[in-house]
């Protein structure tokens, strides 16, 4: 006999999916659009129900807060995000959001009085495709946005900021959605596992170790255009072919130990001008290189320089590194992952422990507060993808260690 409502999880899943729903069972639900909106007043009515109230901060989150009976004690936080990839599945971020609403609704039920505060968030652009830059929301109320962040332009041009206006948020106001320092106790993440682990191992739940932090680069390539039938080969200086070959070079680095976790990817490559009968005179690709160990990243790292180095000078081109995202590996709290894995054995779940390669919101929050994160199997491992699967069954279990996890954090004295 569970605590949660596996049913009525499972039905807000698939309210949920309706919006912005691509194809049979893909998702697209950019940050700070209408879609998004929908879906915030959507859950935002499954908050009020649980007894939550709510509002969207100027950040473009949307926190439901459940007021405990001692308001000034630090907050027990969870939550995740409802922005998804362009061309993503239906439980990426959302299983986060809907699970940890689950679990304030079954305290409801189950009369479970509070001492501690809880919150649950919908964090603004945890993906980070629209403005290449992610978990918006999560450092936002940290304070720890960069400059320029809201100067960043989206494909049609669109800054952020522009978007936070017409999504009713009021940038000159961020101050006054951000968090003091020691006013979040923890935060709880459930995730899809977005990675094959689980799957293989037949296995419904793991309890996350810690994520390993992504490099984000962007490389600029620049050559000389010319006629693709006149220019002799020797006197070319091609930027596409450069792009190439420090491509593969990517590849040759991270894949050096077999084995290793290491994980590198080119995965866009814009070419100007882009016309079949011009050598390429400018080309930027995108690099995300990802480690649990920071100090083989960075040796990595350095490799790729050393290569982006070579290459562009046996090429004659010039070339320009700018760093968008460098997080390191963060680890989750001791004392949580004890927690959860207690709750796992009391369902009779062999729960191992993994590392997440996937950035979350809960990356974030690690610098302000203590953090654990459960994961959930997902098929074949398959994420950022309309095939996205996990099953009510799994998700409902994940929501239950949630739930065991949660009662005994706040009955902490
Ligand atoms: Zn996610």
């Amino acid at each position: 006999m569970m605590n949660i409502n596996s049913t009525r999880l499972q039905l807000h899943f698939e309210a949920m999916s309706l919006i912005g729903k691509i194809g049979a069972t893909g998702t697209c639900r950019p940050t700070m659009t209408a879609l998004e909106k929908e879906a915030f007043e959507l859950t935002a009515s499954w908050m009020t129900d649980a007894g939550m109230k709510t509002h969207i901060d100027h950040f473009g989150n949307l926190i439901g807060r459940l007021e405990g009976k001692n308001p000034a004690l630090p907050v027990l936080m969870m939550g995740s995000h409802l922005d998804s990839q362009p061309y993503g599945g239906r439980f990426d971020g959302v299983a986060g959001v809907l699970s940890a609403i689950e679990v304030v609704k079954a305290l409801a039920e189950n009369n479970i009085q509070l001492e501690r505060s809880i919150e649950v968030i919908s964090f603004a652009d945890e993906e980070g495709w629209r403005f290449n830059k992610g978990l918006f929301g999560s450092r936002g109320i940290l304070g720890k946005l960069e400059d320029g962040e809201l100067q960043r332009v989206d494909k049609d041009g669109i800054t952020r900021e522009q978007a936070l206006i017409d999504f009713g948020c009021d940038p000159t106001k961020f101050k006054e959605s951000e968090y003091m320092p020691g006013s979040i106790y923890c935060f709880l993440e459930l995730h899809i596992e977005q990675g094959p682990v689980l799957d293989i191992g037949n296995k419904p739940i793991a309890v996350v170790s810690g994520i390993s932090g992504p490099l984000w680069l962007t490389v600029t390539l620049k050559g000389m255009a010319g006629h693709t039938g006149s220019v002799p080969m020797p006197l070319r200086k091609d930027a596409l072919l450069g792009a190439a070959k420090i491509i593969v070079a990517l590849n040759e680095i991270v894949t050096q130990v077999p084995g290793d976790p290491t994980v590198g990817t080119v995965a866009t490559i814009n070419v100007f001008p882009s016309s079949r009968n011009i050598i390429a005179e400018e080309v930027s690709f995108t690099v995300d290189l990802r480690d649990i160990e920071l100090a083989r990243r960075n040796q990595y790292e350095k490799q790729l320089k050393e290569k982006i180095e070579a290459i562009t000078k046996k090429h004659s081109l010039s070339y320009t590194i700018t760093e968008d995202t460098n997080s390191e590996p963060r680890y989750c709290a001791a004392w949580i992952k004890e927690i959860i894995h207690s709750k796992c054995k009391g369902l009779n779940l062999d729960a191992p422990e993994i590392m997440s390669g996937p950035f979350h919101d809960a990356m974030a929050l690690s610098y302000a507060c203590d953090y654990g994160m459960i994961f959930v199997r997902c098929k074949d491992g398959i994420s950022h993808n309309p095939l996205e699967y996990s099953s009510y069954e799994d998700l409902a279990l994940g929501t239950e260690v949630l739930y065991g996890t949660v009662v005994e954090i706040i009955s902490k004295k």
